[in-house]
């Protein structure tokens, strides 16, 4: 689209357009390991990854592929890779063709290991995990090369077929690249590329019992779709070495011919090197986005599920309220660096504040229903009022009935009021919005002394005018007894009362979960027009924020709304 930002990684692709560099083509990836469900910082990656090529598919060769990078199978499950589907299609991007697997690669990875080891560019190792990490050195001090290292290739080319065929214990063997011990970045110190995991795979079953490592399945799963920009956050810089590395180190012929073989040459004829290029990861203050934190959140019961509308997860932003445009918007706000921050939570708030006050129609709920009666209105009669759907945009008009019983909300009537105090009171007048002006004669309670019901009369002369010789500063809504629907609206708050949440000086990052994160509001009263709101639809309750119908527990006659974000913007102010 036009309004597309640039930034760096656009630059660069310019530039490698302009160069004829991977054949004028721009093919991206988004790559998640389906071990939960995506969140607000994945949104960050779809909309650069699916982003880039549908901006460059007008004049280029461009596309994304969905691959799920599935080398740990424990970890994973089809729950996850369903859930990621859907949240992607939600957010509005499609993949190019099927989706895709890293373990549909696992026989190619497999051939390629065999010609690593023939080539003397990999060993079967037997230290021990343990034997393993100490034999790495530190940041300071080389490492030691293993005593496998020279085995010669026949043997590792049978110790290696023997993992497979299940001959030995998880952990007994590993594969590893032969490169550097000394080097000084730890990533090339012969990084492990197999182990033994004799483990059930949701996608293979039981045929493999060993699996490679993800810098090793990575950069050859990207060269096997025929990637060009393998686009990373920026904890992969030092891994681009190796990602660099064993792509060098496989036969380009080799490459090239499992390309054609999966039909993945894009058009092209050539096999070119993809590129990793990292960016910044989003962090967003009041919240955790690690899917090991999510998860601990979901399995503890500490909130309803991944889709909890609190959780930063995709889903539960969708459950929440957040429209997909109000996300892409806000992934466009960001922009895209190459150093670490922290965004406010505030501008994910501005960013579907923005978008409901422009599109969400308007609505009237009463959270704290509170009884008028309105002496002078005829008993039993009821006239119908018409409202616009929303004040700046034409999109229809809501038919509200008026009579002599309504509801207000309780807060909105103060017997003592505090100075300032603009709403009702006892013989003052107030409008009710798009009705009549009431003024307030006589107050009801009960035994307890609580305010039960309040009798007013109404200036049957200020429907749509105002009245005359005074005014009347007050606007306040309402519900008519006689046709207002009953409703549940959950209020929430951030799911964490400290910034940063992650911060290791608070101890577990569960200790600042905001007891008060929810708080739930039956016996709320809305307009009758209500009746037809389907789930995911948003309003604007008017005076109290934007709601959106619960597209898990709300039915015909049970309402529930889920409070999206209050009608106060403090972002940028
Ligand atoms: P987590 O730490 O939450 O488990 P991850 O990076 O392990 O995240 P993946 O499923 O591997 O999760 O992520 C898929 C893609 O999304 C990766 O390319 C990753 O770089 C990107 N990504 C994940 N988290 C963020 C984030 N906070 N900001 C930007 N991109 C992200
Ligand atoms: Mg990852
Ligand atoms: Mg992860």
């Amino acid at each position: 689209s036009s309004k597309a930002p640039s930034h760096f990684i656009r630059h660069m692709i310019d530039q490698h357009l302009a160069q004829g560099k991977h054949d004028g083509r721009v093919q991206t990836r988004f790559p998640p390991e389906p071990n939960g469900f995506l969140h607000i910082g994945h949104a960050k990656s779809i909309c650069l990854n699916f982003g880039l090529a549908q901006q460059y598919s007008t004049d280029y060769r461009a596309a994304c592929n969905l691959r799920f990078d599935d080398t740990n199978p424990v970890k994973e499950s089809q729950e996850f890779i369903d859930a990621i589907k859907a949240d992607i299609e939600w957010l509005g991007f499609s993949w190019q063709g099927d989706v895709r697997y890293t373990s549909s690669y696992f026989n190619y990875l497999y051939e390629f290991a065999l010609q690593l080891i023939s080539n003397g560019k990999a060993y079967v190792c037997g230290l021990t995990p343990d034997q393993a990490r100490e034999y790495r050195g530190t940041l300071t001090e080389p490492g030691r090369n293993s005593p496998d290292r020279e085995r010669s290739a026949d043997e590792n080319l049978d110790l290696f077929r023997r993992m497979q065929a299940g001959e030995f214990a998880d952990g007994q063997y590993s594969l590893r690249a032969k490169i550097d011990m000394a080097s000084p970045n730890i990533n090339m110190r012969d990084p492990v590329i197999y182990r033994i995991r004799k483990v059930h795979h949701h996608q293979t079953g039981n045929q493999w019992n060993v699996y490679p490592m993800y810098d090793y399945a990575h950069c050859i799963s990207d060269a096997l779709e025929h990637i060009t920009h393998s686009l990373c956050t920026l904890e992969f810089e030092d891994h681009r070495p190796l990602y660099d590395w064993i792509l060098q180190n496989l036969t380009p012929e080799s490459l090239q011919k499992a390309c054609d073989e999966l039909g993945n040459m894009g058009g092209t004829t050539h096999y070119v090197l993809p590129q990793q290029t990292e960016f910044a990861r989003l962090n967003i203050n009041y919240t955790v986005m690690s899917k090991r934190k999510l998860k601990e959140l979901v399995e503890l019961q500490l909130v309803s599920g991944w889709d909890d509308p609190r959780m930063p997860t995709l889903s539960g932003l969708r459950r929440r309220g957040y429209t997909p445009a109000a996300i892409r918007n806000f992934c466009d706000m960001i922009g895209m660096s190459r150093s670490e921050s922290i965004v406010d939570v505030g501008m994910l708030e501005h960013s579907i504040r923005e978008d409901l006050d422009e599109n969400a129609p308007r609505a009237m709920c009463v959270l704290r229903p509170l009884k008028v009666t309105l002496l002078n209105y005829p008993q039993g009669q009821t006239e119908m009022l018409s409202l616009p759907k929303h004040p700046k945009k034409d999109i229809g008009h809501r038919e509200l009935p008026f009579g002599a019983e309504l509801y207000i909300d309780r807060t909105d009537f103060e017997e003592v009021p505090p100075p300032g105090f603009k709403r009702l009171m006892p013989g003052t007048e107030v409008r009710l919005r798009g009705a009549y002006v009431i003024r307030c004669d006589e107050v009801i309670k009960d035994e307890s002394g609580k305010v039960v019901e309040l009798r007013c009369t109404a200036d049957l002369d200020t429907l749509g005018k105002n009245p005359e010789g005074r005014k009347v500063k007050g606007v306040i809504h309402w519900v008519p007894a006689h046709a207002a629907l009953p409703a549940e609206v959950r209020i929430y708050d951030r799911l964490f009362n400290n910034a940063n949440p992650d911060d290791k000086s608070l101890g577990d990052f569960k200790n600042c979960l905001n007891p008060d994160s929810l708080q739930v509001l039956t016996g709320c009263l809305v307009e009758p027009s209500l009746a037809e709101a389907k789930a995911e639809d948003s309003f604007q309750f008017e005076r109290e924020g934007y709601f959106c119908v619960d597209r898990r527990d709300s039915h015909a006659d049970k309402l529930v709304f889920n409070r999206t974000v209050s009608l106060r913007d403090s972002w940028g102010k």
